[in-house]
């Protein structure tokens, strides 16, 4: 048995529960307003923008790298042996003014950049049954 400690693991809100059970199924889909057609993220139980109802709607999980930082120390257990590693909040291209948190893969951290493209990929979160989007940097 592994003594590798464990990262925290989601703790899903009846607004998020949805969200957390599209990445299992290996969708990544954030909220859109059914009545203004707005995205949101994060989760919440009514549109910030009317009030309206929200869907989950699928992205195509092509976005631009807004900021980021590296962790040079681990700041979750978990991911030690990942280290140095970026964190990044990603603008998806359907909805430019918002920002989702991912750790960036496929390129090292002294090359990542604001401004870069990335693709969502959905990965297994270690210690449960939970799967998190992360950001390929690359061409899309
Ligand atoms: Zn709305």
């Amino acid at each position: 048995m592994s003594t590798k400690p464990n990262p925290p693991q989601p703790e899903p809100s009846l607004d998020s529960a949805p969200y957390w059970e599209s990445l299992k199924q290996g969708t990544f889909a954030i909220q859109r307003c059914t009545a203004c057609h707005q995205w949101q993220f994060p989760m919440l139980g009514a549109c910030r923008h009317c009030g309206g109802t929200l869907a989950l709607q699928p992205l195509s999980g092509k976005g631009t790298i807004y900021s980021f930082i590296v962790n040079h120390r681990a700041a979750a257990p978990g991911f030690e042996d990942l280290l140095p590693y970026a964190v990044a909040l990603v603008s998806p291209d359907e909805a430019p003014k918002l920002h989702i948190p991912g750790r960036i893969v496929g390129i090292a951290h002294e090359d990542v950049a604001i401004g870069q493209r990335v693709t969502a990929e959905i990965v297994d979160h270690p210690g449960g049954e939970w799967k998190v989007p992360v950001f390929r940097a690359g061409p899309t």
